[in-house]
Order: C-alpha cells, then sequence, then structure tokens
C-alpha cells in the first residue's frame, strides 16, 4: 500500500516535471528582497520532504520525536520547526548534517535550543571548527564511515563515500522504504551546480558508482525548485554519472585535439544530449571549465 502511494506520488510528480521542462529555476537571487516560498510534502508512513526556495531536506515523524535532516538556515529552520508542530508535539530528538556546508546547514541553532542531537561525519567538526558560526552547532555525535540513527522504530542510515563534495558528505538511506536521500552530488535533470565549487570531478564519479550498488528503489535530492517532483525514481543516480562522464570526455576529447584555452572550450564543448536540462545554457560553460580546470591542474 505505501509502496502504491509512492509510486502514484512519483507519477503525478513526473508528469508534473514533464509539464514543467519548459521552465527554469526561480531567477531571483537569495539576497533578491522576495519571499522565498516553502512547501512541505507527505510522501507516507511519517517521511516528509521539506522544500524552501531550491533546498529540500526530508524530516521524519516518529512515535517518540522527530528526525531533522540539514536545517538549511535560520528562516528556513524556523518555517521548518513551525511546520513540524502543526504535524506532532513530539521533540525534535536528532538533527542529521548531509555535510559541512553553511548554505545547506546553518539553521541548526533553531533546532539546539530545542534540545536536539547533532549527527554527522566527523571530517564536519573540524571543517565546522576551521569556520565557526553560532548558527551551526557542531555534532554532537560523529562517525567515520557508517551510522543509524533510530527512533521510535524508524530506522536512518548515513553512509559516507570519501571525498567527493567536500570531505564530509553523507548518503542518507531509509532501508525500509528504500528511499536515498542525497545532497547536492545527484541533482535530477539539472546540469552540474555553475563551476561546481568544493566538486572533485573523478572523486563525484567514483562515489557515484558506489552508491548505484546500494539497495534503493527511490531517491530525493537535497535541491529542487517547486516545479520538480520530491522523489525520482533511482536511476536519477545512474543519470547524474553518466552526465559527469560524458562531460569529463567531451572535454577531454577537444584537449586531445589541440584546443587548450578554456575560453575556446567553453565555446566549442557541447551537450546536446542534455539541452532540455535545467541550467544547460548557463552553466555548461561553467562546467566546462571546472573539467579543463581539472585536466590542465590535476584537481
Ligand atoms: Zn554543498
Amino acid at each position: 500500500m505505501k509502496r502504491l502511494f509512492i509510486q502514484s506520488v512519483l507519477i503525478v510528480g513526473l508528469v508534473l516535471s514533464s509539464i514543467a521542462t519548459a521552465s527554469s529555476f526561480p531567477t531571483e537571487e537569495p539576497m533578491g528582497g522576495k519571499p522565498f516560498g516553502h512547501s512541505v510534502k507527505n510522501i507516507g508512513d511519517g517521511l516528509y520532504v521539506f522544500r524552501w526556495w531550491v533546498y529540500r531536506n526530508i524530516f521524519m515523524v516518529t512515535d517518540e520525536g522527530v528526525i531533522v535532516t540539514d536545517p538549511m538556515n535560520p528562516k528556513a529552520a524556523n518555517l521548518l520547526l513551525s511546520e513540524i508542530r502543526k504535524i506532532t508535539d513530539k521533540p525534535v530528538k536528532y538533527v542529521v548534517y548531509s555535510h559541512n556546508h553553511h548554505d545547506h546547514i546553518s539553521g541548526g541553532k533553531v533546532f539546539k535550543d530545542q534540545g536536539a542531537t547533532f549527527i554527522a561525519h566527523k571530517n564536519v567538526l573540524k571543517e565546522l571548527g576551521d569556520h565557526p558560526s553560532h548558527a551551526t552547532p557542531l555534532p554532537d555525535i560523529t562517525f567515520e564511515d557508517e551510522y543509524t540513527v533510530q527512533l521510535g522504530g524508524r530506522t536512518l542510515e548515513l553512509k559516507y563515500f570519501g571525498p567527493n563534495h567536500g570531505e564530509s558528505l553523507v548518503v542518507m538511506r531509509l532501508p525500509k522504504e528504500k528511499i536515498l536521500f542525497v545532497v547536492d552530488i545527484v541533482t535530477p535533470r539539472r546540469v552540474a551546480f555553475r563551476t561546481m565549487p568544493d566538486f572533485w570531478p573523478d572523486e563525484w564519479v567514483r562515489s557515484l558508482k558506489e552508491i548505484e550498488q546500494m539497495d534503493f528503489d527511490y531517491v530525493i535530492s537535497g535541491h529542487g525548485p517547486e516545479n520538480q517532483p520530491a522523489i525520482d525514481p533511482g536511476t536519477v543516480v545512474a543519470k547524474q554519472r553518466i552526465y559527469l562522464e560524458d562531460l569529463m570526455a567531451a572535454v577531454k576529447t577537444e584537449l586531445d585535439k589541440g584546443t587548450h584555452s578554456p575560453d575556446k572550450l567553453r565555446q566549442i564543448v557541447k551537450l546536446p544530449k542534455y539541452k532540455n536540462w535545467q541550467y544547460y545554457n548557463e552553466w555548461l560553460p561553467m562546467n566546462i571549465e571546472r573539467i579543463w580546470a581539472y585536466y590542465h591542474m590535476g584537481w
């Protein structure tokens, strides 16, 4: 029954997204002064996707309390807390950071003030320690490879795949539902983010190959505007990897032909297979320059 529910959400989402392929991300910037919309989608059985602007997290409501992931920023975290309070009066017991980047986690204090225990990969301790912020509490529980959060009969598995986007990104899995929550390294139907800040292209591809071996049927990604489905089929992980492989191969081919100017590469290299992906025109040249740097400088 639950599986049927998830599938119907998925089908409705996919139909909506195919209708919405012509539209793009909101053009206003975070500091643009416009209020940013938020929404909550119930995926079923106490699992919710919270969206603020193009950021998303998941939260799980159990009989013993709530598990929250990525608290985003103070404004979004306060909205999230008020949405949780519409559903349950149980305490937020755990907050899980997907990785160290402040744009995803700097609303943590809102939940620390509620007494939540914070969980993250061990490298988050050093990264946040190097860039301290009162809005971003340090994790109380850290781990090296894997950690399992259990609360009220629900299970959330955390797994580290080594460096890929920063050096602390964990993939979250709901084993019973076979759902992954993946932040930043899988964003369906969108080219890679701008100049791929803090992304290691080769490690990113390696990590995605390893993630593809996990046991899952669905993916919830940490980014997506309102017109994108809250949950996608698991195949989006392989599609993300193939995009990166195609991008790297196209840049390498042009380099091997003797085109070494990044400005020329930005003009010459095209990936028409992805022309309907979001930000193809705007961000593909930036993706190309990042891959040029990877081959040119070795990082
Ligand atoms: Zn990030």
